[in-house]
């Protein structure tokens, strides 16, 4: 936590002076340069409240953004020449088949909040705004909440009761999860944060199960907040011209799933928007950011023109549609040293000036599809995770068989031996904060 403290205060510090200086100017202009012209910045939020500081008592704070501060970071993409464009304008672009006077700068929402309902879209609507919001359709018209939302709601009960849990009877890596947090030496969110980069839908399921249990069930240890839409407010959106994406059937990481459930999540996602709000869906969000070669396939195969990551990471003329790059934003992302909104910085996040400087370090989505026993991909994917954190882009090249993943950009090898990250990812910005809670 302290590290991310210091982080940001480095970033907030570097802002001012980058921003005044004028080397954030030069900065953009070589992203552009490197991107094909011009520069395509994708952005992704989650929900947009009306009372960030009420909200960040109970709710995870990553997911979070301020109605006032979304409101200026749209302000400011347009006062710093971004033209505020659809998806479909930055695939065009992208293919090459539009050109661009502008940079783009294109809003999307990830999960369907009711917040985005509520507060995100009448700002958009007043200031002409498009806007592409992703829904996992088994969640609309239900009470359901999502997974990280119900996880986060029960370790904070667990935290206030000072509630002992009997580890026997939960899932194996719990204690993981909840060790550093009745210790006191992570906090909720933090714990949360690193727990759900690294397990599966169904291990968070289990814990959920056994908490819900041990702590005697009861209505009150469901999170009131997290509502997602329903179809009515669905189509209010998309008769003002809003745009929607599926995100699976149940917030599901098609990564570890086979290829009949990858089918059925995003086949029927797809035609269930169409079926209930009578537009054509062409555009997917990957759960957790994760995404692979098999995924890719049947998106293509089902008529879907993109798919979006959680990878930072600069979009580039001729880039591939169903890797699209992305910037998670919340309420901090625009956090001065103060406390208070700082333009400079937010400006500098726009034009991935701590991405040039090497500040951050990129987290990417795309996965070996794992059809075989979930413990072999878990270990898979840890190992990737950790290498990828310990490698340095661009210059780690020693890589011993076997290799397991060869898409271009990422090989992971076996334990203990090296990452190779091609030279495309060289110039990686920074991390996307939440990315895991995708
Ligand atoms: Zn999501």
């Amino acid at each position: 936590m302290a590290g991310r403290v210091l982080r940001r205060a480095a970033k907030a510090a570097a802002a001012g002076f980058l921003h005044y200086s004028g080397a954030r100017k030069a900065m953009a202009a070589y992203r552009r340069s490197q991107s094909g012209g011009r520069r395509i910045l994708i952005v992704s939020y989650h929900r947009v409240v009306s009372d960030f500081t009420g909200e960040l008592q109970r709710s995870i704070p990553g997911l979070l953004i301020s109605q006032e501060t979304f409101r200026r970071h749209l302000e400011q993409a347009h006062a710093a020449g971004f033209e505020l464009a659809s998806i479909g304008d930055a695939v065009d672009v992208m293919a090459g088949r539009r050109a661009a006077k502008k940079d783009l700068f294109v809003v999307t929402f990830d999960d369907g909040y009711r917040d985005v309902y509520r507060y995100a879209y009448p700002v958009l609507k007043q200031m002409g705004v498009p806007a592409i919001t992703y829904l996992p359709t088994a969640f609309i018209n239900t009470d359901k909440r999502f997974n990280h939302d119900r996880l986060f709601h029960l370790l904070r009960c667990v935290q206030e009761r000072r509630f002992r849990p009997d580890y026997d009877t939960m899932p194996g890596p719990s204690v993981q999860l909840l060790g550093p947090i009745l210790t006191g030496s992570k906090t909720v969110s933090a714990a949360l944060d690193d727990f759900i980069g690294e397990h599966p839908t169904r291990v968070l399921t289990g814990i959920i199960d056994s908490l819900e249990q041990q702590l005697g069930g009861g209505a009150d240890l469901v999170p009131e907040q997290g509502d997602v839409m329903n179809w009515d407010e669905v189509r209010t959106m998309a008769r003002d011209g809003f745009e929607f994406g599926a995100h699976t059937l149940g917030h599901t990481v098609l990564t570890l799933e086979p290829t009949e459930v990858v089918e059925k999540e995003i086949v029927e996602s797809k035609q269930t928007i169409e079926r209930e709000v009578g537009i054509q869906v062409k555009d997917f969000a990957y759960c957790n950011g994760w995404y692979s070669d098999e995924m890719i396939r049947v998106l293509n195969q089902n008529g879907f023109r993109s798919g979006v990551t959680t990878e930072d990471l600069p979009n580039r003329v001729g880039g591939d549609p169903f890797a699209l790059k992305r910037k998670v934003m919340w309420e901090n992302f625009s956090l001065g040293l103060m406390g208070d909104y700082s333009s400079a910085l937010t400006v500098c996040q726009f034009d991935d000036c701590f991405g040039v400087l090497g500040m951050s370090h990129p987290v990417l989505g795309h996965r070996p599809h794992i059809l075989s026993p979930m413990n072999t991909g878990n270990v898979l994917v840890e190992e990737l995770d950790a290498a990828l954190a310990k490698a340095t882009p661009v210059e780690v090249v020693d890589v011993t068989a076997p290799v397991i993943a060869t898409e271009p950009r990422v090989a992971v090898a076996a334990p203990g031996a090296q990452v190779v990250v091609a030279s495309n990812v060289a110039l990686a910005s920074e991390a996307a904060q939440p990315e895991e809670l995708q």
